[in-house]
């Protein structure tokens, strides 16, 4: 992969080991997370991206209210970005009904990507079908093999990757970058709306009759897979319906982690 712009010193790479394109790619990523922010319509923000970064950009939907947002404006661009999502198979059929939706508002095929069959067979017949339930690791495992190592398989050989990601929505997500490095995958990783309150979403929504997931309307801001996701009580924080019985800290499911583990 060959990426633009290698005048500016790369702040989280040593340069005595990284190569000549993820030094590159370091850099050209400070200068999009210095730009996308100056940028107010999401529009422009997509336009910017994909200008700047040559080879494939893909974007991962989770279908959630974010990911509809940044979907529409892909679409609306005509910007050639790969959408894809991960059907983990443990989805509520609301999520499925947003697919089917969201495909003919837009005329577009979202790719579907699956986990390994075998693996899944493995991972049940060895910790049960509700087996996330009983341990931290067991979830873990369960995260990594339906969503993580899917993932990572749809991220190979990608330049950049764009992800529905906002400051607002965990104290975990307070510091999201527009831009950002990600020498695990060797791509830049985007989060144009990183910086966007529910309020701008919702108006945003609201605006460009965007088709959302049902589920949102009765309690569900944050809408993962089906048995580790629960409707909130008003005042409760976003993510608290996502795996509720776990301690605060941590509850992520890997997909945006550093140092998530590279493609099986
Ligand atoms: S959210 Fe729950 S069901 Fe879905 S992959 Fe993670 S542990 Fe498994």
């Amino acid at each position: 992969m060959i990426l633009i712009d290698q005048t500016a010193p790369a702040a989280g790479l040593a340069p005595e080991t990284a190569s000549a394109d993820a030094l590159a790619a370091d850099a050209l990523a400070r200068r999009l997370d210095g730009e996308i922010g100056t940028h107010e319509k999401l529009e422009d923000r997509i336009r910017i991206i994909k200008d700047a970064i040559p080879g494939r950009v893909a974007f991962s939907s989770s279908l959630g209210i974010e990911d509809q947002a940044v979907t529409h404006a892909i679409a609306t661009t005509g910007a050639g970005i790969d959408i894809f999502t991960l059907d983990t198979g443990r989805h509520f059929s609301e999520t499925y009904d947003t697919l089917f939706e969201t495909e003919g508002r837009y005329g577009t095929k979202i790719r579907v990507m699956y986990p390994d069959a075998k693996e899944v067979e493995e991972l049940v017949d060895s910790d049960g079908i509700y087996g996330f339930r009983y341990s931290v690791e067991s979830r873990k495992a369960c995260c990594d093999i339906r969503k993580v190592r899917p993932l990572n398989r749809a991220l190979a050989g990608a330049s950049g990757w764009i992800t529905g990601l906002r400051r607002e929505q965990s104290q975990g997500r307070a510091h999201v970058p527009f831009a950002t490095y990600d020498p695990v995958q060797n791509l830049i990783k985007l989060n144009p709306i990183a910086d966007w309150s529910l309020g701008q979403l919702e108006s945003y929504i609201a605006a460009n009759k965007i088709p959302i997931n049902a589920l949102h309307a009765q309690g569900f801001p944050s809408i993962g897979c089906q048995p580790c996701t629960r409707a909130i009580q008003p005042g409760e924080d976003i993510r608290a319906g996502r795996w509720w019985w776990e301690n605060e800290n941590g509850k992520e499911c890997g997909l945006h982690s550093r140092n998530r583990p590279a493609a099986n």
